[in-house]
């Protein structure tokens, strides 16, 4: 069947549609500009842009996809984990589009969907596999088996701030706009990643081999500013920018390769919005080579939020037989990611 997915849990509306591992259309509308001048989303604006936005991307990524709702056989949504409002939003239309067309309705957890991206360019996803996932809100090293009906295992997660997160906020100090990550990767272009000196945190021989400690680094740089600014120097943003991009690209590729290596993996999955970072991809690229691991990264509109990733976990869990999950599911703002579905462990295969 033709699966519909639907994903609200920030500020994307995203909606996709996928059959057999095939991605047949998507289209997203973000609320980001409206978030631009708090500096941050907020929840809210996004959940009432959701509102706005939910039914013409539906309709557009059906047009896309030259199909009609009456062609869908199936429809997924992001329970969790999300903003509540963002996320009540989604829930509510899946059960709609669910219930109005009689077709079976599937939960999933946002960061499965993000993994299940990765298998909509390139064929399916090798299993087992080591998946890095690097966004606004999580970084996390995972050992993934069979996306429909393993548990995920978690190797490391990020002890306080996300990589993304780090990139925001430290933009935030050097006055580069919102948001960060992007703004970051291109001041980066004309700075020297050596010019400040960043600490590579948690690499020591005693520290977490998987775990992640991006806070430090944001207080790395603004003390270096400051530093310039009590000087009476104007810190050169280029630099603080190529190092601050140096410092996680190293951390976050050496964590993720050593991963590989030591549980003897041969693929490495790089996804979230992070992945869209040019040093990150090249360092990865280069160590992967390096270490004869084999690397994905999905292209560029899979790695941030869309409704095409939600779609392709929820086509996974179509083909594996899962059980739908009941029309009044509700939503997980904090889920743990344990399985791809949300649906209550009682109904899983
Ligand atoms: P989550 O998926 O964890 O709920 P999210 O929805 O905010 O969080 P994504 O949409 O996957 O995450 O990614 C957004 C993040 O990616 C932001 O923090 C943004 O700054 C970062 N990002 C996007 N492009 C780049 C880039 N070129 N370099 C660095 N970071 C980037
Ligand atoms: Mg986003
Ligand atoms: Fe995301």
């Amino acid at each position: 069947p033709v699966v519909l997915g639907i994903e609200s849990s920030c500020d994307e509306t995203g909606a996709g549609l996928v059959r057999d591992g095939v991605l047949l259309g998507q289209a997203v509308a973000s609320s980001m500009d409206e978030h631009a001048r708090y500096g941050g989303v907020v929840p809210e604006i996004a959940a009432r842009a959701h509102v706005h936005a939910m039914a013409p991307v539906v309709r557009e990524a059906l047009d896309r996809a030259g199909l009609t709702l009456g062609q869908v056989g199936a429809v997924a949504v992001t329970t969790g984990p999300g903003l509540s409002g963002a996320l009540q939003v989604g829930v509510a239309a899946a059960k709609s589009y669910a219930f109005s067309l009689g077709v079976p309705l599937y939960g999933v957890h946002h960061l499965a969907g993000h993994v299940a991206a990765a298998g909509l360019a390139g064929g399916p996803l090798p299993n087992p596999c080591v998946v890095l996932i690097v966004s606004g809100g999580h970084t996390s090293l995972l050992l993934v088996r069979d996306l429909a009906r393993d548990p995920i295992v978690h190797l490391g997660d990020t002890l306080d701030d996300a990589a993304g997160e780090c990139f925001d906020k430290t933009a935030r100090i050097l006055g580069l706009p919102y948001p960060g990550g992007p703004a970051v990767d291109r001041a980066a272009r004309d700075g020297d990643p050596h010019a400040v000196r960043l600490p590579r945190p948690l690499t020591g021989p005693g520290d977490h081999p998987y775990a992640f400690s991006f806070s430090g680094l944001k207080t790395a740089a603004a003390r270096w500013v400051e530093g310039h600014r009590a000087a009476g120097a104007e810190p050169r943003v280029a630099d603080a920018a190529a190092s601050l991009q140096e410092a996680i690209a190293d951390t976050l590729t050496r964590k993720a390769v050593r991963a590989c290596v030591d549980h003897g993996i041969g693929t490495l999955v790089v996804v979230g919005g992070v992945a869209a970072n040019s040093r990150v991809r090249a360092l990865t690229e280069q160590r992967c080579a390096a270490a004869g691991i084999a690397l994905r990264v999905p292209p560029l509109p899979l790695c941030t939020d869309n409704g095409a990733m939600v779609a392709a976990i929820g086509d996974l869990l179509v083909r594996a037989g899962a059980a739908p999950a009941p029309l009044d599911v509700s939503i997980d703002p904090s889920a743990p990611l344990e399985y791809a579905a949300l649906t209550p462990r009682a109904l899983r295969p």
